[in-house]
C-alpha cells in the first residue's frame, strides 16, 4: 500500500480530514517509524481528540482479521495457554502464548500480563493489539488490552486443549501436549545465559513419526526414557526442522501404555513435504533422475570434515583428505524434487563394496570418477522408497536418507498398504 492510500484509510476509520493525517504520518515514516506503528500512534493521536472515531477498537470475527488491522476488540475461547519465559531488554519475562478461537477461526496470541487464561475460558480482548507474524494475523494482549471474562460459553468448532500429533507439529506452534516414547536422550552441558547449565536433548517419536527434542530443566521422566505424557511445550527450528522445547514450565509425566513409534508415518508427496519448510521424519517414493556430481569416492577436509576439492580445503588449505563415499541424487515424483544424500553405509551398498574396493577400482582406473559411475549405472530410473530428515534452504531441499530401498513393486502389496490406509 501507498502511503497515500495508508492516509486515506486512516482518515475515513477516524473520521477527520485525510489531508489533517498525511503530514503526521509522512513526517513519522521519515523518522523510520514502520508504517503500520506510525498509524496506530495517530489513531491514538486523534482517537483521543474530540473529531470522533478512533477510541475501543470495533469488536471483529477472528477470519476477518488482517496483519493491517492496529488494534481489534476480539470475544473468543482460549483453545490453549502456555508459559514460557523470555529474555526482554535484559531481564526475564513470563508471558502466555496460545490460540484462541470464535466460530469463523483461530488466532495465535501472546499474553504479556498476567490474566489468568485458562484453556476453555470465553474471553473478551478489548484493544488487543495486532502484528504480523510469517504473513499471518497475530494478537499481542498487553497493557492496553482491556480483558473480561464472558459468563457465557462460547461454542466453537475447536478443540480445547493443544493435544498434537508429531507430523502434526509445525516451528510457531505453542502449548502443545504430546505423548511420546523417548527414543534417544543424552545429557549436556552448555554455555547458557545464565551461564553453564544441563539439558537434554534427543528424539521423540509417536505413531506418527519423530522428532529432535530439547529438554531446558532436565526431567527425570524424560531421562529415564519409556513412554511420557508432556504438556505445554513449544515448537522452534532447529537446523532446518521443528524441535519440541520442553521447558521449566512444561508438565513432563511417565505414561504406562506402549507407543508403536511410526507405525502410521505417512508417505508424503515430494512436493508437499518440501512446502513444509522441513520435517525431521518422512518417508517419499520418487525416481531416481540423476547422480549429482560430488558422488561416489570422495575426500573430506579432516580438520572440518567438509568435502574437498583436489586436497584444498575452502577454510584450512593444502591438507592431507579423507577418503570417503557418499551419494548425492535427484529424486522426482512428479510434485518436486529432492537431493537424497546416502551416508557411507548406504552408498556402500548401492555401490555394491566397500570403501577398499572403490579405491581399489580407482586406482586400476586413475580415475576416481568411476566408482561413481558404477553408482549412476546400478541406481539411475529407479524408483526408490526413502526415509530420512528432510532440510529445506535457498539453495535446495536435502533429505538425508536413513532407508534407502527400491520400491516395492508388488501390486498386491502396494494395494494392501492403500487399504490399510484407508483403515486407519
Ligand atoms: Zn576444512
Amino acid at each position: 500500500m501507498e502511503l497515500d492510500d495508508h492516509a486515506e484509510d486512516l482518515a475515513s476509520d477516524l473520521g477527520v480530514d485525510k489531508e489533517e493525517v498525511i503530514d503526521d504520518l509522512q513526517n513519522l515514516v521519515e523518522y523510520s517509524v514502520p508504517v503500520d506503528e506510525a498509524k496506530q500512534s495517530l489513531r491514538r493521536k486523534y482517537g483521543d481528540g474530540s473529531s470522533g472515531g478512533g477510541g475501543v477498537p470495533s469488536a471483529k470475527d477472528i477470519a476477518e482479521i488482517t496483519p493491517d488491522d492496529g488494534n481489534v476488540t476480539v470475544t473468543g475461547v482460549v483453545l490453549t495457554a502456555g508459559e514460557r519465559s523470555i529474555r526482554y531488554q535484559g531481564s526475564d519475562h513470563v508471558i502466555v502464548e496460545g490460540r484462541l478461537a470464535d466460530e469463523t477461526g483461530v488466532i495465535d496470541y501472546t499474553a504479556w500480563e498476567d490474566f489468568g487464561l485458562e484453556p476453555g475460558d470465553t474471553i473478551t480482548a478489548g484493544n488487543a493489539g495486532v502484528r504480523e507474524w510469517d504473513g499471518d494475523p497475530e494478537l499481542n494482549l498487553g497493557e492496553s488490552t482491556s480483558l473480561s471474562f464472558e459468563d457465557d460459553e462460547l461454542a466453537v468448532p475447536y478443540e480445547v486443549g493443544g493435544d498434537a500429533r508429531l507430523a502434526d507439529l509445525e516451528t510457531g506452534d505453542r502449548a502443545v501436549t504430546i505423548e511420546v516414547t523417548v527414543l534417544e536422550c543424552e545429557r549436556k552441558t552448555i554455555d547458557g545465559r545464565d551461564g553453564e547449565t544441563d539439558i537434554l536433548s534427543g528424539v521423540v517419536g509417536d505413531e506418527s513419526g519423530r522428532l529432535p527434542f530439547t529438554n531446558w530443566e532436565p526431567a527425570p521422566e524424560i531421562e529415564d526414557g519409556g513412554t511420557v505424557r508432556i504438556e505445554n511445550a513449544y515448537v522452534q527450528e532447529f537446523r532446518g526442522v521443528p524441535e519440541v522445547n520442553i521447558s521449566e514450565f512444561s508438565t513432563v509425566t511417565a505414561l504406562d501404555r506402549a507407543i508403536d513409534v511410526g507405525s502410521n508415518t505417512s508417505t508424503m508427496a515430494i512436493g508437499d513435504a518440501v512446502a513444509t519448510g522441513g520435517i525431521y521424519d518422512v518417508e517419499i517414493v520418487g525416481n531416481l533422475l540423476a547422480v549429482r556430481d560430488g558422488s561416489g569416492l570422495i575426500q573430506r577436509c579432516p580438520e572440518c570434515y567438509r568435502v574437498i576439492q583436489k586436497g584444498q580445503c575452502r577454510t584450512h588449505g593444502d591438507v592431507d583428505g579423507i577418503d570417503d563415499l557418499r551419494v548425492k541424487a535427484i529424486l522426482d515424483d512428479g510434485t518436486g524434487t529432492v537431493t537424497v544424500v546416502l551416508d557411507d553405509e548406504l552408498t556402500e551398498r548401492v555401490y555394491d563394496g566397500t570403501l577398499e574396493d572403490a579405491l581399489a577400482q580407482a586406482r586400476e582406473a586413475m580415475d576416481q570418477s568411476v566408482v561413481a559411475d558404477r553408482i549412476r549405472e546400478r541406481i539411475v530410473g529407479r524408483e526408490y522408497r526413502v526415509r530420512g530428515h528432510l532440510s529445506v534452504d535457498e539453495y535446495g531441499a536435502n533429505l538425508d536418507a536413513e532407508r534407502f530401498a527400491e520400491s516395492d513393486d508388488d501390486p498386491v502389496a502396494r494395494a494392501t498398504a492403500v487399504l490399510e490406509e484407508v483403515d486407519a
